[in-house]
């Protein structure tokens, strides 16, 4: 069975830059397994511009944002097999993990490595997740669908569209659909707060005079053999419909774009703890799964809403992966058992775990758990927040001590926050004390 330092699964931006990390970070032997017939993954579809600004200070479409990662792979000769679709992920007790992926010109693959890092990224949810009542017309997709199908293939899947959500895919494509001479009627989403970035709004949707109704939803989807309309309704504070709003929308096409699921099938066959918040894997400050060696970045570890941050986060992933790796061949070649993923570092003195617990506001974090031994100086947490809050703060306590305040005139759900936890800060900390994320409001509201 061939062996890897490395395998990375997945070969779009996160899986790149994990795997242009871990070579430069001293892996021997990095493999992208890519079950597309391109790496880049999605975006590949993402012809706007608008990536890259926080990487390249410059904005970029997302084919020319993934050549740039794509080209530093082929010149650290980091192979990737390509219309591969890794089946399996399974530890074995020598520490190697078993990759079977299959493909037209090999087979069935059996491959090993010291460390995984999973970049499987995301998928959309579909109409079938979301209980719309009504008949199974032509005309249904999902926003990335739909996107694909106008960027890539060259079809135009509708004249007259209603959206249905209000993430950044459903306003991308709500200025693409009109760009392409469609007539987007509406934008409707359900919570009373958009799901996308700000500038997404003002750029897709008010540059376009696109109307967005916040606080609406699709009650009902007409027509038998291609859609004919949809009726929209108000909903309430629980999200239920209010009877006497319902409006019906003459339309051919409904795109949807109602959320999207961290793809952890692999994951959670392999036994890797789940958070239910993210849907992706609970990860500690080394972007490291429960299953050790087994790395989490990108899409799949929390769904990102700005292509830098997924390589900036892979790019630490893959260098955990590759000191993982190194730490594993140290102990083969010394002929040690290893102890842990870090090999004789787990067993330090002061080798805590620290759980990150969301409060008042914060959805989630992650990493999930800090190992103060094992992290750098400083450590980038990313979270989210659960409504929309104005004139706030986020404060990060370790029992009655604030090591973090941060004042923010406005929080939304659509746009992913960061702050900076220091070593020195945790260095007296104490077995399971959990650092508290919490936010703190003046005011909170809906717009
Ligand atoms: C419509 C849309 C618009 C966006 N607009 C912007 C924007 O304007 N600016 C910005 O900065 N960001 C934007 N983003 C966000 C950014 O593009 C994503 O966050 C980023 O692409 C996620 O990268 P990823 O590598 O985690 O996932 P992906 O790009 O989804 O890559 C995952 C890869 O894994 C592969 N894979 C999955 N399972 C397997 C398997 N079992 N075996 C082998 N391969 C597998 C897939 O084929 C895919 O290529 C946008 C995203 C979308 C969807």
């Amino acid at each position: 069975m061939k062996r890897y330092d490395v395998i990375v699964i997945g070969g779009g931006p996160a899986g790149l830059s994990a795997a242009i990390s871990a070579r430069r970070s001293g892996a021997d032997s990095v493999l992208i397994l890519e079950r597309d017939s391109e790496p880049g993954g999605i975006l590949n579809q993402c012809i706007h511009n608008g990536f890259g600004l926080h990487t390249f200070q410059e904005e970029l479409t997302g084919p020319e944002y993934a050549a740039r990662f794509i080209a530093q792979a082929e010149e650290l000769q980091i192979p990737c097999k390509l219309n591969t679709m890794v089946l399996d992920i399974s530890p074995s007790s020598d520490g190697l993990k078993t990759v079977t992926a299959m493909n037209r010109q090999e087979g069935l693959l059996r491959l090993c490595a010291n460390s995984i890092v999973l970049a499987m990224g995301c998928r959309e949810r579909p109409r079938g997740a979301l209980n719309i009542p009504g008949f199974r017309p032509a005309g249904i997709y999902t926003a990335g669908t739909a996107q694909r199908l106008v960027n890539m293939e060259g079809f135009l899947p509708g004249k007259e569209v209603v959206i249905l959500g209000s993430g950044d895919i459903g306003l991308i494509m709500a200025r693409r659909m009109t760009l392409e001479g469609a007539r987007v009627k509406v934008v409707a989403e359900l919570q009373p707060y958009s799901g996308g970035l700000q500038r997404n709004i003002v750029q897709c949707l008010e540059d376009y005079d696109i109307p967005l109704k916040l606080s609406h939803t699709v009650v009902d989807i007409h027509g038998r053999d291609r859609v004919t309309g949809v009726t929209l309704a108000r909903v309430d504070a629980d999200g239920k419909p209010i009877p006497g709003t319902q409006e019906l929308i003459p339309c051919d096409t409904l795109l949807l774009s109602c959320g999207l699921l961290p793809e952890n099938e692999l994951s959670d066959k392999l036994g890797v703890t789940l958070s239910p918040v993210t849907g992706g894997p609970e990860v500690n400050e080394s972007l490291e799964t429960n299953v050790p060696g087994v790395f989490a970045c990108g899409n799949v570890l929390h769904v990102h809403d700005l292509v830098d941050y997924v390589s900036e986060e892979a790019q630490r992933a893959g260098f955990y992966a590759a000191r993982h790796a190194a730490a594993c061949k140290a102990a083969i070649s010394r002929k040690e058992t290893l102890s842990g993923p870090d090999g004789p570092a787990q067993t330090a003195d002061n080798d805590i775990t620290l759980p990150l617990r969301p409060e008042g506001g914060i959805r989630y974090t992650v990493p999930q758990a800090i190992r103060p031994a094992h992290m750098e100086e400083t450590l980038l947490v990313r979270f989210r927040v659960g409504a929309v809050y104005t004139d706030c703060a986020i404060t990060v306590w370790l029992g009655n001590r604030c090591l973090v305040k941060m004042k923010k005139t406005k929080v939304v759900p659509g746009e992913m926050q960061q702050l900076v936890l220091k070593k020195a800060d945790l260095q007296d900390a104490k077995a399971s004390d959990p650092i508290v994320v919490k936010l703190e409001e003046a005011s909170h509201g809906n717009s």
